[in-house]
């Protein structure tokens, strides 16, 4: 079993041409996964001249570590989101998301990037009668409030969606898509590129500062840049440079196995409709198939953030849960496993606006593959025409109660065991 990313074997991910490190850019970005490097090829296009800082290499990050599931929907129930935003934001915000997968789908298409790119739609499955009460509600709340229709697939009828027999239903979505996420940030960089962004590797930002009324000067590995604006994208990997959102963002792990190509026969049966599958639970399991059929199998085995032991214990615990759910793959092999951080905000919404003069995107909760290239595209487009109309820069962005958070996530076990009793309980 390797210890690496699958969806880098399926390509290596080309490394930016060569440029001298510029001295001045109209917006400097860092980070370039999928949220800096769509907003690079849209300011690009704008005719900004940009510069994308990354510390490690394209990609580097959740970006080409993720499950590829390109999801409608946000982390929280409908119901809860009307309660808290009004119907009229939470409407705008749920079109978003709706929006951000016909985003990745034209740009897929306009860039021609190789990506596996389909829109296979995803199936939530229920893990108790309950659950399966609830998105009879959800469902009816979708399309009573936002217009957008999901498909309920009682227990007895299940089997066409997914060879597993111990779910209660399931909640079928047609819209949502599924990629190679490695192979798709390898093409927007590419995209932004041939659109005149610059990206620099190995830049790690150490500080930013203001200087004057209308600019930065930022300091980095690779020497000092100024840019008129500054635009955060660093998801689950935000720290002190950025202290302000560092407080607001909680990392969190999340790890991943795959096994070995299953046999044609086999991968029909286990998902014969090739859904990008998660189930209902707080403490989930999300899986599909890789192009090539393998069984993707993920979840946040352990909430810290991938260190190499926090990746060994989640593979066994990973594979346990996917035998759970499929005893067939008892000879399956597992040939991968890895993790990534995933950026939680205190209210588990994205969050992109401008907080003390930087723009900034980021708060996608595991909903980050469309949304993410989506918010990337909407704050370029409020820098080049100084108007931010996304719903999400409209809603406060909290930090923790009573400020109890330094940006040392020392309450992830707390949380962990919190979400292992809700799951218990509800
Ligand atoms: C295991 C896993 C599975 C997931 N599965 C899904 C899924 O199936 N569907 C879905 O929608 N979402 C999923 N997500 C979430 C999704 O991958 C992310 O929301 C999305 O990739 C965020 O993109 P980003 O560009 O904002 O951040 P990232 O891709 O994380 O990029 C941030 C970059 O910032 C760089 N950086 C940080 N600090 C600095 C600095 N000081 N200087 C320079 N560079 C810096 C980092 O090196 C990094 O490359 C998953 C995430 C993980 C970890």
């Amino acid at each position: 079993m390797q210890e690496k990313t699958f969806w880098l074997d399926t390509i290596e991910i080309p490394a930016p041409a060569p440029r001298e490190f510029p001295q001045r850019a109209d917006v400097a970005i860092i980070g370039a996964g999928f949220t800096g490097l769509s907003a690079a090829r849209s300011l690009a296009r704008g005719g900004a001249s940009v510069a994308v800082l990354e510390s490690q290499t394209v990609g580097w990050g959740a970006s080409s570590r993720n499950g590829g599931m390109v999801l409608t929907g946000l982390k929280l129930p409908a119901a809860t989101l009307i309660a808290r935003h009004g119907k009229e934001l939470t409407a705008r915000m749920y079109a978003a998301s709706l929006e951000s997968i016909d985003f990745v789908e034209q740009l897929v298409r306009e860039e021609n990037i190789t990506c596996d790119f389909s829109r296979c739609g995803h199936l939530e499955v229920a893990c108790k009668p309950k659950h399966f009460d609830d998105f009879r509600r959800s469902a009816e709340e979708t399309a009573r409030h936002f217009g957008h229709q999901q498909r309920l697939i009682p227990k007895e009828q299940l089997q066409c969606e997914i060879g597993s027999a111990i779910y209660h239903g399931g909640l079928v979505d047609d819209s949502s898509a599924g990629v190679n996420p490695a192979r798709y940030v390898a093409g927007l960089s590419r995209a932004a590129e041939h659109a005149g962004a610059a990206i620099f590797e190995h830049s790690h930002v150490d500080e930013i500062q203001r200087e004057g009324a209308q600019g930065w000067k930022i300091a980095t590995a690779r020497g000092t840049l100024r840019a008129q604006n500054v635009f955060v994208a660093t998801s689950g990997y935000t720290s002190r440079v950025t202290p302000t959102l560092q407080k607001r963002i909680i990392p969190i792990g999340s790890y991943i196995i795959v096994t070995e190509i299953l046999p044609e026969k086999l991968a029909a049966e286990l998902s014969p409709r090739n859904r990008m599958i998660y189930d209902s639970k707080n403490y989930l399991y999300y899986y599909r198939l890789t192009p090539d059929r393998r069984m993707l199998f993920g979840g946040r085995a352990a909430f810290f953030p991938e260190t190499s032991s926090t990746i060994r214990r989640s593979a066994d615990i990973l594979r346990r849960g996917m035998l759970s759910v499929y005893p067939q793959l008892r000879e399956a092999k597992i040939e991968y496993v890895w993790g990534g951080t995933l950026d939680f905000a205190f209210d588990i919404m994205p969050h992109a606006g401008q907080l003390d003069g930087l723009h900034f995107s980021l708060g996608y909760a595991g909903h980050g593959v469309g949304m993410s290239t989506y918010l990337g595209d909407r704050i370029a487009q409020s820098i080049l025409c100084g108007r931010d109309e996304n719903p999400f820069a409209a809603t406060p962005f909290p930090g923790a109660p009573l400020g109890l958070y330094n940006g040392r996530p020392w309450f992830l076990p707390l949380a962990g065991l919190w979400y292992k009793l809700l799951d218990w309980l509800t």
